[in-house]
């Protein structure tokens, strides 16, 4: 897996173009990346959400990573994309102007009934797919729909190609970005191991570095 003109190549990887994208990035941007669920039903779902033209709900993400690891490209890395929506963290705002978005399929928080597991669009999940954790802006544990290894694995990998490629320098979840309305990815994910293996530190606050040039 590679990226040539700022899409990727490589086994698995599909290419389609979402109309909801507002331009180049500044010269300086990206420097984030912005790990989301998907919450729904798979990822043909989100795709077609993420392309959906509609005025007044238009939303996208650079990638989409399916349960099996194979990812579909929407926008290409030198593009804003509409993924983050409000946001704020470590003294920055509106992040949607220097973060890649990375959708990871997903049906999110998920309600226990008398023999298996509901989403909020009605779907069900076998035990077997479900996490009891507690969400790290919450105290109390629910369920959650889990991530498969492959797919984990896929999502670690284009973190690290990302970051290698564009000098970025965090990956923060909107559950971090946007506390008081997402909870995505969710504790699930393994979010703290993940950005400790690729960027093996914990994220820094903007404020520290608001004067420096980007590397
Ligand atoms: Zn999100």
């Amino acid at each position: 897996m590679r990226i040539k003109s700022h899409r990727l190549i490589g086994d698995d990887i599909s290419q389609l173009t979402s109309p909801n994208q507002g331009g180049p990035f500044a010269a300086a941007a990206p420097d984030t990346l912005i790990l989301h669920f998907t919450n729904g039903d798979d990822a043909a779902w989100a795709i077609d959400a993420l392309r959906d033209p509609t005025p007044g709900g238009r939303v996208s993400a650079h990638l989409v990573v399916h349960r099996d690891g194979a990812v579909t490209q929407l926008v290409p890395f030198d593009t804003i994309a509409w993924h983050a929506g409000h946001s704020a963290w470590g003294g920055r705002t509106d992040f949607n102007q220097c973060s890649i978005g990375i959708e990871i399929d997903n049906a999110g928080r998920l309600q226990p009934e008398a023999d298996h597991f509901v989403s909020w669009r009605g779907t069900g999940y076998d035990e077997s797919d479900v996490v009891q954790a507690t969400h790290r802006n919450e105290r109390a544990p629910s369920w959650w729909h889990r991530y498969p290894q492959p797919q984990l694995d896929r999502v670690e990998l284009l973190c690290a190609l990302l970051v290698d490629r564009y000098k970025m320098r965090w990956i923060l979840g909107h559950e971090e970005i946007a506390p008081d309305r997402k909870h995505d990815p969710g504790p699930a994910f393994p979010l703290d191991e993940l950005r400790q293996r690729v960027l093996g530190q914990e994220p820094m606050l903007f404020y520290e570095d608001m004067d420096k040039t980007p590397i």
